[in-house]
C-alpha cells in the first residue's frame, strides 16, 4: 500500500484557505469539525504521516478544509481547537511548544470548549481511531 503523504503537502493545499492547521501540534480529536455549524460541508479527514508534539512521525489522520469556500470566519473551530493548532490564516506559529503549553494550561479554565468538550466520547474515539497504532 502507498505510503500517505507528509502533512507538509497539506500545507500548500490551505494556501488559500481562511484558516490553517499546523498539523504537528493537531492531536486528532476533531473537536474543531464538531463544533463547526457547517463541520460536514466544510470539513473531511485526510491521512498523512505527521508526528503528534513532536512524538513518532507516523501515518495518522487529520482535518482537512475540503470547502474553505464555505466557511463563514466565525473562528467557532478555532476557539474549540484544543491545541492551538488551529488558526486563522496569515497567524504564524512560530513557538509550536509555547503554543501546545499555553494551550494546554488554558484549556481547564476555558468555559464552552474546556475539558468536558475535549474529553466527550465522541472526540475520545476519535482520536484513538486518527492516532492508530503501528
Ligand atoms: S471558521 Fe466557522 S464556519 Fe469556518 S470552519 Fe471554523 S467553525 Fe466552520
Amino acid at each position: 500500500m502507498p505510503e500517505p503523504p507528509d502533512w507538509r503537502e497539506f500545507e500548500n493545499l490551505q494556501k488559500n484557505a481562511p484558516l490553517h492547521i499546523y498539523y504537528p501540534l493537531c492531536g486528532g480529536g476533531e473537536e474543531c469539525i464538531s463544533a463547526c455549524p457547517f463541520g460536514d460541508k466544510i470539513w473531511t479527514v485526510k491521512e498523512m504521516k505527521v508526528s503528534m508534539f513532536g512524538f513518532k512521525y507516523a501515518p495518522r489522520r487529520r482535518p482537512v478544509m475540503a470547502h474553505p469556500e464555505l466557511c463563514r470566519r466565525c473562528n467557532i473551530c478555532v476557539e474549540a481547537c484544543p491545541t492551538g493548532a488551529l488558526k486563522p490564516a496569515g497567524v504564524e506559529i512560530k513557538h509550536p511548544g509555547f503554543v501546545l503549553l499555553y494551550n494546554t494550561l488554558k484549556l481547564p479554565f476555558k468555559k464552552r470548549y474546556g475539558l468536558k468538550f475535549v474529553f466527550r466520547e465522541e472526540h475520545k474515539e476519535k482520536f484513538v481511531r486518527n492516532n492508530p497504532k503501528s
